[in-house]
């Protein structure tokens, strides 16, 4: 029987040109229907050099299906080189092309000796979500462009997070990880956001090792990474906000990456004393003014989900209510998030559901007894529902419509005070 999806939360593989995007000076050529890049462009934040508006497009069409793709796409491909200054095309596929079985690897490769480099990725809708499309932009760096390096540089770390555009503080997340790593003496390496791009690229073979921040996201990438390249992997599956978890992270790190224990100690020490010092400064609202109730939700992709219910628990003392997963997180994953989901401080564990349906994820948090007034942080598709249930509400995942977020972030100290800035921002507006 056909199913219905209420109100999914990503978007096709083919939203991975957004991942392209976020590579500065790469452009997608799509090999697709026309109106693709339309519809999975966001309408916040992703205009600039390039945007989806200009994206080449071979924008196929029905003769295209009789007769096959293949040729328009090599035109596509060579006016791209001719009319666009990019230093990286990525040629990702959409549904049509894929099951019409257009050899798009072959066309591709007709491009090997052109000035820029031109690589391919399968990102048909009918393959997965942008989270997937995302793996397969990368994957596809790694296998059709990046080479094995027997130099290294010492201290040189490639950081892998979560989805760009996908993830609203993708850009100040990312340089928030950056500077945390350059104060315990590393080198961050990172291809995303402003300054960064193809030389960034070319220099992750180079490294001593990848960090991947993410409980799933990239963990292929990462293995074929180990493979292809010979590069070791850390994977820290929390998203550190706040102290607990970034002096966790910065104490993982530090010991993978050989950092003495004194030096990482001191960085964790200077950023506590500031941070708890602005914690107390509120102690009075966080404790005696109750107008955040003690139960909470978090309706995000895992990451978030994940990131935010420890932060909650761990530095605020709340307690998680049940935790919405909804990236269609794939099996494989699922045991071992849940598992860090009940490794919580103060003998605490949350409940985690994976769902990618509204209605049911609302549905239970209706049903929910949360105390008093929920906490939810979630999408748009959330507000709606909490202020029905006069619960507080934040916009941390997408879709989003009630933020501009340009380069905020929530990740480490100075995240986790952000973070608490909003929330409370909001509880203490609903007596105002
Ligand atoms: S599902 Fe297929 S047709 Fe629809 S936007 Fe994605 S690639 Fe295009």
């Amino acid at each position: 029987m056909a199913k219905l999806l209420d109100k999914q939360r990503y978007k096709c593989a083919l939203g991975a040109m957004q991942t392209v995007q976020a590579i500065t000076r790469a452009i997608p050529v799509l090999h697709s229907g026309p109106g693709c890049a339309q519809k999975l462009s966001d309408s916040i934040g992703s205009s600039g050099y390039f945007s989806p508006n200009i994206f080449p497009c071979t924008s196929i069409n029905e003769k295209d299906v009789v007769f096959g793709g293949t040729k328009k796409l090599e035109t596509t491909i060579e006016n791209a080189l001719k009319v666009i200054d990019a230093d990286l095309y990525v040629v990702l596929t959409g549904c049509i092309p894929e099951i019409v079985g257009d050899d798009t690897g072959e066309v591709v490769s007709r491009f090997e000796d052109a000035d820029k480099p031109v690589i391919y990725a399968s990102t048909a809708g009918f393959k997965g979500n942008n989270y997937i499309g995302h793996e397969q932009v990368i994957d596809a760096i790694i296998e059709q462009y990046l080479e094995k390096s027997e130099e290294k540089e010492k201290g040189l770390v490639n950081i892998w997070a979560d989805v760009p555009y996908q993830d609203l503080f993708w850009l100040g997340n990312i340089r928030e990880l950056e500077k945390l790593l350059v104060e315990i003496g590393l080198t961050p390496n990172t291809i995303f956001g402003y300054n960064r791009g193809i030389d960034q690229i070319g220099k992750i073979p180079k490294a001593e090792f990848n960090l991947l921040v993410s409980p799933w996201v990239s963990v292929g990438n990462m293995k074929k990474m180990e493979k292809k390249l010979g590069l070791p992997w850390l994977h820290l599956p929390t998203l550190p906000i706040g102290a607990f978890e970034t002096g966790k992270f910065l104490r993982e790190v530090g010991k993978f990456a050989g950092i003495p224990e004194e030096t990482v100690e001191s960085v964790i020490n200077e950023h506590e004393n500031y941070y708890y010092y602005l914690i107390e400064r509120y102690a009075d609202l966080f404790l005696e003014n109750r107008v955040i109730n003690k139960q909470f939700s978090v309706v995000a992709d895992a990451q978030y989900a994940l990131g935010i219910t420890k932060f909650l628990a761990n530095d605020l003392g709340l307690v998680p209510a049940k935790q919405f997963i909804v990236d269609d997180t794939p099996k494989q994953y699922r045991e071992a998030i849940t598992e860090e989901f009940k490794k919580l401080n103060f003998n605490l564990q949350a409940e985690v559901i994976f769902e990618t349906d509204s209605y049911k994820i609302h549905e239970q948090i209706k049903e929910h007894d949360y105390h008093g007034y929920p906490l939810i942080l979630g999408s748009y598709y959330e507000k709606e529902l909490t202020e029905s249930l006069k619960g507080n509400y934040l916009n941390i995942s997408w879709p989003v419509q009630d933020k501009v977020v340009l380069d905020d972030f929530y990740v480490g100290y100075t995240g986790g005070i952000r973070l608490i800035e909003d929330i409370y921002t909001v509880a203490v507006q609903r007596f105002n």
